[in-house]
């Protein structure tokens, strides 16, 4: 097989701005065509390895390559990278078409291929025919769809998004994190994207390098870092932490350490219920239950300290699980669910 070739390789990358050190020696290589996710909370750096890789900021120390040329020194406008904001600026009096060939007419491209180029970046957007509308004709999700066209019509080998959807309500959101993965693949463009939404990253990433405190904390596929978070500070970003800790630990698992389980893994038993083989069980009081529609939640309280949640499906007619509150019952998984996070 042959190895996808390196988009982005970034080496050892530092940024400071006063007293706070924003990037604190990241390497990382996003490779060709791949739709890669920058996670991580507020104030983790991810904003500033995506301005430094469109060359709006500079690195302290460390280099980036964009196709395997040293751009570190190279200014923005000389880069192969298109950069899409969540404050998607259209110019409001032009036309949707006249927003998208903006960029190509002031690069003196002619007239009739920035019509064609124009309207083909339109359909990539699934807006073809959108082109006479003025923006504020649009819908939120579609003013982000032409800003993306507006970028896409430049042919980048690279697109870097900064929480583009960060402005739409939850629905179109979603709607759109599932277009835009559809986007990427038909378009086969490498995107860079942030976000601090882990349900976004999860959706549309190839891989996901989950930041913290300027660092990357993790580098992996969605499954990797959801089912294997590499620390503590990983389990209780993407998802919902759920750790049995030292004495609980050795007391439910013969063995100390931090474990993790994902609270969908988890069942809820009544106490004399069948553990069955492979599984691990522990005894626990139920502190709350929270009905979401789809599933309902549990927080159970260990007779070993310390508690567990656990999420059940609500795929049959549920009997009053409002009931269960204060109950004693018992939690048990498939121990391959347990996850050593750290020693
Ligand atoms: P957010 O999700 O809030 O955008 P982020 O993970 O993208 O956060 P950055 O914007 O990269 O984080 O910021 C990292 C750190 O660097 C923060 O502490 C921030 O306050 C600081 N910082 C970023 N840009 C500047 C600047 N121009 N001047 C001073 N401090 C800055």
């Amino acid at each position: 097989m042959v190895e996808p070739s390196v988009a982005i390789r970034l080496r050892n990358l530092s940024r400071s701005f006063g007293d706070v050190v924003a990037v604190n020696g990241v390497d990382l290589d996003v490779l060709d065509g791949e739709f890669l996710t920058l996670l991580g909370p507020s104030g983790s750096g991810k904003t500033t390895v995506l301005r430094m890789i469109a060359g709006f900021e500079r690195p302290d120390g460390g280099t980036i390559e964009l196709d395997g040329v040293d751009v570190t020194n190279t200014p923005p406008y000389a880069r192969d990278v298109n950069t899409v904001f969540q404050d998607y600026a259209l110019f409001p009096h032009m036309s949707v078409q006249k927003n998208i060939e903006y960029g190509l007419k002031v690069k003196k491209v002619p007239s009739a291929e920035r019509v064609a180029r124009a309207t083909e970046a339109l359909e990539s957007v699934r807006l073809g025919g959108y082109g006479d509308r003025a923006p504020s004709q649009l819908s939120g999700g579609q003013r982000q769809r032409v800003a993306l066209a507006r970028a896409l019509v430049n042919r980048p080998k690279v697109l870097l998004l900064d929480e583009p959807l960060g402005a739409l309500d939850l629905k179109l959101r979603e709607q759109m994190q599932v277009e835009l993965k559809e986007i990427q693949r038909d378009v086969g463009i490498t995107f860079v994207f942030v976000t601090h939404d882990q349900d976004e990253a999860l959706t549309m990433s190839d891989r996901i390098a989950v930041f913290s405190e300027g660092r990357i904390a993790q580098l992996g596929s969605p499954t990797d870092v959801y089912e294997h978070p590499a620390t503590p500070f990983v389990a209780g970003f993407v998802g919902t932490s759920n750790l049995l800790e030292g004495e609980a630990a050795l007391a439910v698992l013969g063995r100390g350490g931090t474990w993790s389980v994902r609270p969908e893994k988890v069942r809820v038993l009544g106490v004399d219920d069948p553990v069955g083989d492979g599984r691990h069980a522990v005894r626990g009081r139920v502190r709350e239950v929270v009905y979401v529609g789809m599933s309902t939640r549990f927080v159970v309280d260990l007779a070993v300290g310390g508690s567990l949640m656990a999420v059940q499906q609500n795929s049959e007619l549920s009997a009053d699980l409002n009931g269960l509150r204060g109950q004693d019952v018992q939690l048990a998984w498939d121990s391959r669910h347990e996850y050593l996070v750290t020693e």
